[in-house]
């Protein structure tokens, strides 16, 4: 590839605060909502007309990761704090039921409408809401590095007027691909095939009967797809109800070119994921019409607005979470997260596979995958682009637990600078901030730690 080399540019700074969020997925959510609560001021950058990341944009239709089975049929919660309070909202407004039994544990299903408006509403009216500001529409394309100091000084947002600034005292990376920290220079992974999950595009199917459906079950898809379904690209998946008269979600895409997952941080890949993902949905359409009871009268409605992504870039954080430490369930000191949900692996062949961790099990993720290996000191990442081996991420990459992180960098973040204020210091080390503080914080906001 042949380059050339852009001329130097000057850009307004738009807005200046103490927490840059960048991202407004899961994880963005959760550091915006936690670090304005601590009483740091905000401003949460998405590149979309909306928040919700894969909760909206890909429709995945449940939220996992909140539950941890105590016993056969009995669930208790294994995440508090923002997640819990964001999926009670949801039920409490009629758009959600959990939890719902899945394999050996239970997910959460939502109405995706519901959640992308819950969002808008903590955001704007909820009660932290006064130290948010929403920038929409605001595709962080750069970062501003002071040279002296390596600190990150803002980053650069591009927009339909051109660059813009926003500046910040710590920036939090929620953009699941770690495009804030690759630009700024930390050290990151990518898996090859194998060691990176494959994306899927959902879709939505209306005027189905339900009741059929649900009577027939996802043992049913299984057994049409064994029967009639090898063209497909998975060998199961999942028909997940919306709640909305004859609506379900359909989870049975796998998006992939030459057998290999594509690659969702290149231009060529990700447009063929997205037209791929759309031919699917239609062969998809087809198949669920003549074989799945319930869909003989439904049609296709419309696919998620983008290909869902599971796994691109990790950072090389100051400690890496392994696969093996969560299936021996490892407990940290720094540990600001939990998670009970299994190993689920997109990767090779036709199917899903599950490794669980035993009932009333949880594993703990510490404080430092959060924090760079090398780069500006005032960075922090959260979601599914923290420093996890791919089999790690494989169970901690799922909603709940990346609003946990997202909540765990929001309020380091604050805690950070609402002590650099106490102290006058210029300089904001997010190494040197302790995590027993930061977890007081967040058991005081009802997180459930070890
Ligand atoms: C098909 C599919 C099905 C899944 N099913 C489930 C499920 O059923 N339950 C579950 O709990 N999890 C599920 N997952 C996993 C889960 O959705 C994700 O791992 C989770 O959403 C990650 O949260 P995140 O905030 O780290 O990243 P994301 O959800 O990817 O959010 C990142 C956000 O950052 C924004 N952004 C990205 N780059 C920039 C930028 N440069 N500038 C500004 N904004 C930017 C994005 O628009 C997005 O809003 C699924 C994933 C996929 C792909």
């Amino acid at each position: 590839m042949t380059s050339i080399t852009l001329p130097a540019r000057e850009a307004d700074v738009l807005l200046e605060t103490d927490v840059v969020v960048c991202g407004g997925g899961p994880a963005g959510l959760g550091a915006a909502l936690a670090a304005a609560r601590t009483g740091a001021s905000v401003v949460l950058l998405e590149r979309y007309g909306f928040l919700g990341g894969n909760f909206t944009a890909a429709a995945v239709g449940t939220v996992c990761g909140l539950y941890v089975r105590s016993a056969p049929g009995s669930f208790d919660y294994a995440i508090g704090g923002v997640a819990r309070a964001f999926v009670e909202e949801l039920v409490a407004r009629g758009k959600a039921i959990g939890p719902y039994p899945f394999k050996e544990t239970a997910v959460l299903l939502y109405v995706p409408w519901a959640a992308k408006r819950l969002a808008d509403h903590l955001v704007i009216e909820g009660p932290d809401s006064g130290n948010i500001t929403l920038l929409l529409h605001a595709l962080v394309s750069e970062v501003v590095v002071d040279p002296e100091t390596g600190a990150v000084d803002g980053v650069v947002i591009a927009s339909k007027q051109g660059p813009k600034v926003v500046r910040g005292r710590v920036v939090v990376d929620a953009t699941g691909d770690a495009d804030v920290a690759v630009a700024a220079g930390v050290p990151w992974i990518m898996g090859g095939p194998g060691e990176r999950q494959f994306g899927s595009m959902q879709f939505f199917m209306q005027n189905v009967d339900i009741a059929a459906a649900m009577t027939a079950g996802l043992g049913a898809l299984s057994e049409a797809i064994a029967e009639h379904g090898g063209h497909l690209t998975r060998d199961g998946g999942a028909v997940i109800p919306t709640f909305r008269g004859g609506e379900v979600i359909g989870a049975m895409i796998r998006l992939t070119r030459d057998g290999a997952p594509l690659d969702a941080t290149d231009l060529f890949d990700l447009t063929y994921g997205e037209l791929e993902g759309r031919r699917r949905a239609e062969e998809a359409e087809v198949f669920l019409k003549e074989y799945m009871p319930g869909f003989a009268d439904a049609f296709l409605a419309d696919t998620a607005t983008q290909q869902g992504v599971r796994e691109t870039r990790h950072i090389v954080g100051r400690y890496t979470l392994t696969g093996d430490e969560v299936r021996a369930q490892a407990t940290f000191e720094d540990a600001v997260a939990v998670c009970a949900w299994p190993q689920e692996y997109h990767v090779s062949g036709r199917s899903t596979d599950y490794v669980f961790l035993p009932d009333g099990a949880t594993y703990s993720i510490p404080f430092r995958v959060l924090l760079p290996s090398a780069g500006p000191p005032n960075l922090l990442v959260a979601g599914r682009c923290i420093s996890a081996d791919h089999h790690a991420l494989a169970s901690c990459r799922v909603m709940a637990p990346c609003m946990a992180l997202g909540e765990a960098a929001g309020t380091a973040a604050a805690l950070a600078v609402l002590d650099a204020r106490e102290t006058s210091s210029d300089r904001i080390v997010l190494g040197s901030v302790d995590p027993g503080a930061v977890r007081t914080e967040l058991v005081a906001r009802g997180a459930i730690l070890p």
